[in-house]
């Protein structure tokens, strides 16, 4: 636009502000809408609203945050901007009024002035207001020591109210006491002006402004997938989507998995995206229906290519994020194998040793050639854990009797396997030898569980009982976590397929079904799945799994055999992914990727107990979403547009 046109669109716009500002006291004088009963009960709230007090026109421009100012800002002449805190008076000609933004709370104080002190008393808590002020430096001794802004205070020369909170608001953030956390989601944008959650949120865009720049700089491209996807026996229950075309239904992706590949098809050979994924899973503790993930995908790459990037991407972050170093040593590897022995775990918590031991050798007779016996030592466990405890613990576990534990003490010394469940059978056991082997000592807990060999699954029963009994010892101070705070590690090589637990088929993909197996397995793929190993491999932080990918399969021929062979899907499932197949066979590279679960990620760094900290709008327990109060129902004429019905028994 030229300078003139400028000109003119400028004054049309003053034009039309000073138009609305005039029409504005008729504006004030409207009374509140009328609101049925249902809706006050709703919005009781907004009664007593003080619209009469809010200043219309032009206030001046802030010049600093409430947590910017410092003693050498003494004698400044400065506008701040934020949210009144409760007002205190101190005598007649002196009071106090905290005043808050995102960055901290600067301490506005009024020395007398008759017009300011009535406005500061008609000010409800969490007002917006605008003041201008002189900076003061507080005398020697009386600074909060708490606040950033501690050693000074602003003395106001002027207040704007610019739009006054209701008297009643559910809450104060800043208030010592919370209400539970139903009521703050319903009130979310209230509960986001915590100190905590706007830390949260803001380092979450910190963290997504360094993945970015990280990728950015190793030759990533970030490209947006479609929203409305198409439903595909992936692995996850999917959102379905109606259309107004009848019977015709879009999905909501699982992840960008299918179009990531359709991508390197494509040549973007380094693709990334912070993307949006939807499962329709039970909403456990910690899930959303719809969460994060960092996702990306690279060409003509092998596992430690991929495992570089994000170990490099996962630096940078923790740089960013928290100042701290993480180096090549801090990123072990494992194999799935390994982990489900020793940890009960495929994502084993290495903060503490407490490892299982696999006593098979020493009580074979006991066992046939499909179990084994796996045996934990609880050091010092006869202290920490009781005869309650320990019944809680196989209550809420639900153990049966292939678990058995005993307390080792200075009779039982050597004998304990005679009293230890089935090792009581063995001929061949024995005590001494397996103190020496295990390091039982006197005082210890010895625990055992006769489980099946073949591992497949998340954990093994030793591996919960590992965890609840750690839980314990630390409660009681008997077991100390790793002195480092973050223990990364890789799993690696998990089986491609395990046992389909709803018994619909013999076979699922423990990844996901475009995971390739390790080529010297791939002729076991027919005669016995179940020794065929994936290029798979998960990043767990502290136990907890942040991330997952594969090398993919790059064979049309091979995705089809697994759909169709191994995983027994029918032919109308399997032609679901067609796009996909044909793809593969287009000339597409070998490829693989990754996800790491951003909501996850972002707990860990902000040490939030729930990842609903670290979502500005979470959905509560069962996918509810409280602030906007869905799900909820439509119409009967929307349901008809879709060409749905809900059968009488839901209505
Ligand atoms: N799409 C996979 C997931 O969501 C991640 C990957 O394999 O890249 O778990």
């Amino acid at each position: 636009m030229n300078s003139r046109l400028c000109q003119i669109a400028l004054l049309a716009t003053r034009r039309a502000t000073l138009q609305y500002r005039r029409s504005l006291p008729s504006i004030q004088r409207v009374p509140l809408r009328s609101i049925s009963h249902s809706a006050v009960v709703n919005e009781q709230y907004l009664q007593g609203y003080k619209d009469s007090e809010r200043f219309h026109g032009e206030y001046p421009s802030r010049t600093h945050y409430c947590g910017d100012l410092r003693a050498s800002d003494d004698g400044k002449k400065v506008v701040l901007c934020g949210w009144a805190q409760s007002s205190r008076d101190m005598s007649q000609d002196l009071i106090f009024l905290p005043l808050r933004d995102h960055s901290g709370v600067t301490q506005l104080v009024c020395k007398g002035d008759e017009e300011i002190k009535t406005q500061i008393k008609s000010l409800s808590v969490e007002s917006v207001i605008c003041v201008e002020g002189i900076v003061q430096k507080r005398p020697e001794g009386m600074g909060n020591k708490k606040q950033a802004s501690g050693q000074v205070e602003v003395e106001i020369t002027k207040i704007y109210c610019l739009n006054p909170a209701t008297p009643s608001l559910p809450f104060w953030p800043n208030g010592a006491q919370l209400p539970n956390e139903e009521v703050r989601l319903r009130y979310r944008y209230l509960d986001l002006r915590r100190e905590q959650l706007q830390h949260n949120i803001r380092l979450r865009s910190l963290t997504a402004n360094t993945v970015r720049n990280y990728l950015s700089e190793h030759g990533f491209t970030e490209i947006e997938t479609p929203t409305l996807f198409k439903s595909t026996p992936e692995g996850a229950r999917e959102f379905i989507v109606p259309t107004r075309k009848r019977g015709q239904f879009y999905a909501l992706p699982q992840s960008p998995q299918q179009h990531k590949q359709m991508l390197m098809a494509a040549g973007f050979d380094r693709y990334f995206q912070i993307a949006r994924c939807f499962r329709d899973e039970d909403l456990r503790a910690d899930r959303q229906p719809e969460f994060t993930q960092i996702d990306l995908e690279m060409s003509f790459i092998k596992i430690a290519d991929i495992q570089n990037i994000i170990e490099g991407m996962v630096t940078s972050i923790w740089d960013k994020a928290l100042g701290q170093t993480l180096t090549k040593a801090s990123f072990p590897h494992m194999t799935y194998n390994q982990a489900m022995r020793e940890y009960g775990s495929d994502k084993p918590d290495v903060r503490f040793e407490m490892k299982i031991a696999d006593i098979r050798q020493d009580v074979k007779d006991i066992l046939d050639e499909t179990t084994s016996m796996d045996c934990m030592v609880v050091k010092d466990g006869a202290r920490g854990l009781s005869g309650g405890d320990l019944k809680a613990m196989q209550k809420s576990l639900d153990l049966t009797s292939d678990f058995a534990y005993v307390k080792v003490n200075e009779k039982n010394l050597e004998t304990w396997p005679m009293k230890c469940g089935a090792l009581r059978y063995s001929q061949q056991v024995g005590g001494k030898e397996l103190n020496a082997k295990l390091g039982v000592e006197e005082g210890d807990v010895v625990m055992i569980h006769k489980r099946d060999k073949y591992l497949y699954g998340g954990n093994t029963t030793m591996g919960r009982v590992r965890l609840h009994v750690s839980q314990l010892m630390q409660g009681k101070g008997l077991l100390k976590l790793d002195e480092e705070k973050y223990k990364f590690l890789w799993v690696e090589s998990f089986p491609l397929f395990t046992p389909d637990e709803e018994g619909k088929r013999k076979w699922q993909a423990t990844h996901h079904p475009f995971t390739a197996p390790f080529d010297e397995d791939i002729d076991k793929l027919a005669r016995e799945p179940s020794e065929v190993r994936g290029q798979h491999y998960d990043l767990v932080l502290n136990g907890m799994e942040i991330g997952g990918g594969s090398i993919r399969i790059h064979s049309p021929v091979m995705q089809t055999f697994i759909l169709e062979k191994v995983l027994e899907l029918e032919k109308y499932e399997y032609k679901r992914f067609d796009h996909l197949i044909d793809a593969l066979g287009g000339g597409c590279p070998p490829h693989g990727g990754m996800a790491l679960g951003f909501d996850r990620l972002m707990a860990i760094l902000t040490d939030s107990s729930s990842i609903r900290d670290v979502i500005a709008f979470p959905k509560a327990a069962g996918g509810k979403d409280f602030v906007v109060n869905s799900p909820s129902a439509v119409t009967t004429a929307q349901l008809n547009e879709y060409g749905l019905s809900l059968s009488s028994s839901d209505s």
